[in-house]
């Protein structure tokens, strides 16, 4: 795919996008590239009348897990996930599961890898840029990678390499730094906590 920047501000056809709509290489909107949370349907339709009874019924069993946990209803953020079961990812779902699966790969990797190894992780890792269907996110990871190379010399090396570009992430998005010391990066993601 494309892989050029994104647009949020100009829309050459209708009018202005809503926050956070993020358009793709075509002009069009992106739904890989946006948060479903920023997609909002038509007030009046029937889609719109299910998703608002099937979020009453989230929050409802929010509330009912709240009290069955001894927690102050009062105080519980009911933030609610519409979604049906079968619905595609969005840019967040699929990044989560994205994360998941790097970062635990890389938990797995070997101290010590082959050449063979090294080529097939180099080559897992170039890939991202060209295949990523989040066309802006593949774009920002992959003008990275060419100022910070994946380091696929050890465990450690690519445990740390993919912490600090998922922090890069972190930053652009306004979100909290994680600690990349080994240690905490294998107990997020391969020996859990010690207790
Ligand atoms: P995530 O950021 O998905 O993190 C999942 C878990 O990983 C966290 O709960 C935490 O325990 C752990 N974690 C957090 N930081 C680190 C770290 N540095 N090292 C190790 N573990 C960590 N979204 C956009 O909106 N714009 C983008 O440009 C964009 N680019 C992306 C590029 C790539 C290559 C990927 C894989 C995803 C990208 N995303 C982007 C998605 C974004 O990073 C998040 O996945 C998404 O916003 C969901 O965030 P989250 O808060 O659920 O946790």
């Amino acid at each position: 795919p494309d892989v050029s920047s994104p647009t949020t501000s100009s829309n050459p056809s209708t009018a202005p996008l809503p926050p956070g709509m993020i358009l793709g290489p075509d002009g069009k909107p992106c739904k890989i590239c946006t948060a479903f949370r920023h997609w909002k349907p038509p007030k009046d339709s029937s889609k719109s009348r299910k998703q608002t009874q099937s979020a009453s019924v989230g929050a409802t069993s929010a509330v009912m897990s709240a009290l069955a946990f001894g927690q102050n209803v009062a105080q519980t953020p009911v933030e609610v996930d519409t979604r049906p079961d079968n619905c595609p990812p969005d840019v967040e779902v699929l990044g989560r599961a994205t994360w998941t699966f790097l970062h635990t790969t890389a938990a797995y990797y070997p101290e010590k890898p082959t050449p063979t190894q090294r080529a097939n992780m180099l080559m897992l890792l170039k890939s991202l840029p060209v295949l990523y269907p989040c066309s802006h996110c593949a774009s920002h990871l992959g003008e990275n990678m060419k100022t910070s190379p994946p380091d696929v010399s050890s465990r450690y090396g690519l445990s740390r390499w993919l912490c600090l570009q998922h922090n890069e992430v972190n930053e652009r998005l306004g979100k909290k730094k994680f600690d990349c010391a080994i240690e905490k990066l294998d107990e997020r993601w391969k020996d859990g906590p010690s207790d």
